[in-house]
């Protein structure tokens, strides 16, 4: 296996640990540094710099909005199940700030949330019918809360526990007495 040490970090790795540079074609045609000391610098350098490669960001964008957001539907379309997984890991990590950053960013967004929710509704019928099946049958808190016509910040888990159970209680009575009149029917 070919082989190249990084003047970095010293170590000797095999050459696909390395990316290309073509300025560099005299002298094997890769980067000095390799994939893993680049990454920690780009890291390193994006952590001290924050507000500059912000701004630099915003420029790049304010710049060329279009080409920015085609750009980043790209990315996006070709790493979902990695952003899925970060997503999901960054919440698993800190879900009570993962709730409140989307509480906050809804906040300062409500109708293009509201925009975006009635767009996801409206092309997937199945998927709503389906939600709004399981909130019936689980009565979930949303559930709950319309019935109640309380706001569902205002629904206690202590109401919403005895909601839930005199609900579904009433619910297994009507079936009771559904069942006994079909027992007892005479035709
Ligand atoms: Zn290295």
């Amino acid at each position: 296996m070919d082989t190249k040490t990084c003047t970095k970090c010293g170590e000797t790795k095999p050459l696909e640990m390395f990316s290309k540079d073509p300025r560099r074609a005299d002298r094997g045609g890769l980067r000095p540094h390799c994939k893993a000391c680049v990454a920690a610098a780009s890291a390193a350098y994006r952590a001290a710099n924050r507000g500059k490669v912000k701004a630099y960001r915003a420029a790049r964008y304010a710049a060329n909005p279009d080409k920015e957001k085609a750009c980043r539907a790209a990315r996006r379309a070709a790493n979902l199940d990695k952003e899925k997984a970060c997503r999901a890991a960054r919440y698993a990590a800190n879900p009570d700030k993962e709730k409140a950053r989307k509480a906050a960013y809804r906040a300062a967004n409500l109708d293009k949330e509201k925009a975006r929710e009635a767009a996801w509704r409206a092309a997937n019928p199945d998927k709503v019918k389906a939600k709004s099946v399981r909130d019936a049958n689980e009565v979930s808190r949303n559930y709950a809360a319309n019935l109640l016509r309380l706001p569902v910040a205002d629904l206690t888990d202590e109401l919403h526990e005895a909601y839930k159970e005199y609900l579904l209680t009433k619910r297994a009575a009507k079936a009771l007495t559904q069942a006994m009149k079909g027992l007892n029917h005479v035709d």
